[in-house]
């Protein structure tokens, strides 16, 4: 250490690799602790969470070190860490979780009880989620080490697949958690709205949860032809309105079992504009009675750029009567990422979900992290992987 590096949020539509401190062990108010590890990072995302904070769209302050993808390897360990050590090549959840509080013993692990003062849920990197330093650096501190990491079985094989196990991270235990939580199974028809990285997640953990066909609806033309070529079914919201036609030309009936939201509260309606309860409404309107919503898509409860009033305080107009009628479920929030990842670790290293050719894994630089900030805030089809120290270009 002593050369750490981070991406630092300086504002609307600014960020910067600069110098930043080396991680130590404590808390964020301060307090020492004895059951973290140090990692050296191996390869940390970009995520589209992070990208609602540079647009500006939420409360965080400038000077907050960014980044909650990470996977790294083991460089110190606190005299209470007992089943990781140095040298092990870990995924980290983005979820920081104590493994002690009641949400946490039930598999709850977003929404710890004890790691964030203002709210159940903590994560690296990101705002109101408890002012833990992130992991778009070349080091960082990983809290209650034991609970939290996964330790990759064998280092070599690790790194031959890297660009896929990075996912485990975040994207695909969200997109995972999104299809469980719809109740994807065999056989199931799936409608999942938007064709960014955790929408194709989304829709690779309806394949393999065997799903009979999966729909992807965007208005993006890049990212509709990348989720073509990996095998999805594209709907292009651009041409119309009218959804349930679309989906009825692929399954026959204007309406799906499963219905996964990618999107989140920036979503925008066929006319152009902003309306971020679009696709909520679209998902009580094309599931089956008695089919169910998962919602991966992040919403907040403060947004400073909401273009409906209300929506200033998460307020959001639903049709809410539409989903009682049919008696939906619906499920939100994030991904409890422990639930997932080690099912998720094995379907890789057995080669049975190529994730990274599914979200286009794009290896970048450190140095150049603003870059492809701003390539995919510009909707490129590709996910980007931040490589601080060299070692997945090599
Ligand atoms: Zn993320
Ligand atoms: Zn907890």
């Amino acid at each position: 250490m002593g050369d750490n590096r981070g991406v630092v949020y300086l504002g609307r539509d600014k960020v910067e690799v600069q110098s930043i401190d080396d991680p130590k062990m404590e808390t964020p108010d301060g307090r020492l602790i004895t059951h973290a590890a140090i990692l050296k990072v191996v390869s940390t995302n970009i995520c589209g969470s992070d990208q609602h904070m540079v647009r500006g769209r939420t409360t965080a302050q400038q000077g907050l070190v960014l980044g909650h993808e990470i996977t790294g390897e083991v460089i110190e360990v606190g005299a209470d860490v007992e089943m990781v050590a140095k040298g092990d090549l870990v995924s980290v959840p983005f979820n920081v979780a104590c493994g002690r509080c009641q949400c946490c013993r039930e598999q709850n692990t977003g929404v710890c009880l004890t790691v964030n003062p203002a709210r159940p849920g903590g994560a690296y990197g990101y705002v109101d989620m408890g002012g833990w330093i992130g992991g778009q650096a070349r080091y960082v501190m990983i809290p209650y080490a034991d609970f939290n990491l996964l330790r990759f079985p064998d280092k070599a094989q690790a790194m031959s697949k890297i660009r896929d196990l990075t996912m485990l991270s975040d994207i695909l235990p969200t997109g995972f958690h999104g299809a469980v939580t719809a109740k994807v199974g065999v056989g199931s028809t799936v409608y999942v709205a938007g064709a960014g990285p955790v929408g194709l997640a989304a829709a690779a953990s309806a394949r393999i949860l065997g799903a009979a066909v999966v729909m992807i609806g965007d208005f993006n033309a890049d990212r509709l032809a990348h989720a073509a070529k990996v095998g999805f079914t594209p709907v292009d919201l651009s041409k119309h309105d009218r959804l349930g036609e679309m989906v009825e030309a692929v399954v026959g009936r204007p309406e799906v079992d499963s219905f996964i939201d990618c999107v989140g509260f920036e979503a925008r309606g066929h006319a152009g504009g902003e309306q971020p309860a679009v696709v909520l409404n679209q998902a009580m309107a094309l599931t089956r009675a008695a089919g169910s919503i998962g919602i991966p898509g992040l919403y907040v409860t403060e947004d400073p750029g909401a273009v409906e009033e209300g929506a200033r305080t998460g307020n959001l107009s639903l049709r809410f009567g539409q989903g009682w009628a049919k008696s939906q479920s619906f499920h939100t929030g994030q991904t409890p990422t422990l639930r997932y990842n080690r099912q998720l670790m094995q379907a890789i290293l057995h080669d049975r979900l190529p994730i990274a050719e599914v979200v286009n894994a794009t290896v970048i630089p450190l140095e150049q992290a603003a870059e492809g900030y701003k390539s995919f805030d510009d909707g490129a089809a590709k996910k980007f992987v931040l490589d601080p120290h060299g070692l997945l270009a090599a």
